[in-house]
């Protein structure tokens, strides 16, 4: 039984009711596509694509870049994958889309607003996704990191469409765009939930500092209510809400997340086997009553607590 267990199929994400909850992969590497395959990924929520070229003096060329993309994308025919474009800056250096020195890289020419500043880089990195998109497979979706506007929003859909790839959308990880979710998904094709850098800005607290790393829990009721009106907004519009975040691969948070109105997540692929088994024992109603709970706390750790009992009175 044990045998014939490792060898079925995994099944896709869903709730109790069947509801999909899309299970996708955080990538760094086309190398790491494989074992995302064999643990059951969907597809690729993010592939953090600065991964690449963390050790590279120059910008890589379009080629090069061109190559990777095509072996992530041929690990997943039928499959959707989410790249994003460069997120340089703050804890992700690149030597190539380096501001110079600034006294707070967090909140400084970081993610797009580094790209926007070296055109060139951008656009290569467009022309290198549109020419793997060419004869693959898969569904390429391309997102931006860091955008905080409407404006850059609207930059970010027309680059993106502009070289004939026509998913675009925007990682939502800083609060203002979570607090204007319903105008910014107005301009976009879908949004998904950096829970890393959106806990960080929310509770202003740095994630590479341990002696504020207990700030930094995405269970905090004020990170929940954002992704609320994230994926409330998303709701409205029809437009699809992801989490790529950690808070993803908490198997307890990942049930909060669906009954906000998430409708996939995206991790390390060591975790998609626990979060699947803990999203189908829970109904869409059942989680969103979780969810209420967690939302209604006043700390992070009342609501993983909330969540946790109002969770057990269901199972
Ligand atoms: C995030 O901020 O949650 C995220 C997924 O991006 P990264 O961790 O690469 O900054
Ligand atoms: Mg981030």
């Amino acid at each position: 039984a044990r045998a014939a267990a490792a060898s079925a199929p995994i099944g896709p994400g869903v709730l109790a009711d069947g509801t999909p909850i899309k299970l996708l992969a955080n990538l760094g590497k086309p190398g790491e596509a494989a074992d995302a395959v064999r643990l059951g990924a969907e597809g690729v929520g993010l592939f953090r694509t600065e991964f690449l070229f963390l050790d590279s003096a120059d910008a890589p060329t379009v080629e090069e870049q061109t190559a990777s993309y095509r072996e992530v994308l041929a690990a997943f025919p039928g499959k959707r994958v989410v790249v994003r474009l460069l997120d340089a800056g703050a804890d992700k250096p690149l030597a190539f889309l380096s501001p110079g020195e600034e006294e707070n890289p967090a909140l400084g020419r970081r993610g797009l607003r580094a790209l926007r500043a070296s055109e060139s880089v951008l656009r290569d990195q467009l022309a290198a996704l549109a020419a793997a998109a060419d004869g693959t497979e898969a569904e390429l979706w391309v997102m931006a990191p860091m955008v905080a506007t409407v404006e850059e929003t609207r930059f970010v859909s027309d680059a993106v469409h502009g070289v004939g790839i026509p998913v675009a959308g925007v990682m939502v990880e800083i609060p203002s765009v979570a607090l204007i979710a319903d105008r910014v998904l107005a301009h976009t094709d879908f949004a998904s939930i950096g829970t890393n850098d959106l806990t960080q800005y929310t509770l202003a607290a740095d994630r590479q500092l341990g002696s504020v790393a207990a700030l930094q829990d995405p269970w905090h009721p004020a990170v929940l209510r954002l992704v609320s009106e994230v994926g409330a907004a998303g709701a409205a519009l029809g437009k699809p809400v992801g989490v790529c975040g950690e808070a993803a691969a908490d198997p307890l948070l990942a049930v909060v997340l669906a009954g906000l109105g998430v409708t996939s997540l995206s991790m390390s692929p060591t975790a998609l086997a626990d979060v699947r088994v803990s999203l189908a024992r829970y109904t869409p109603d059942d989680a969103a009553a979780i969810a209420r709970a967690a939302l209604a706390a006043e700390e992070a750790a009342d609501a993983r607590e909330a969540a946790r009992a109002a969770a057990d009175t269901i199972t």
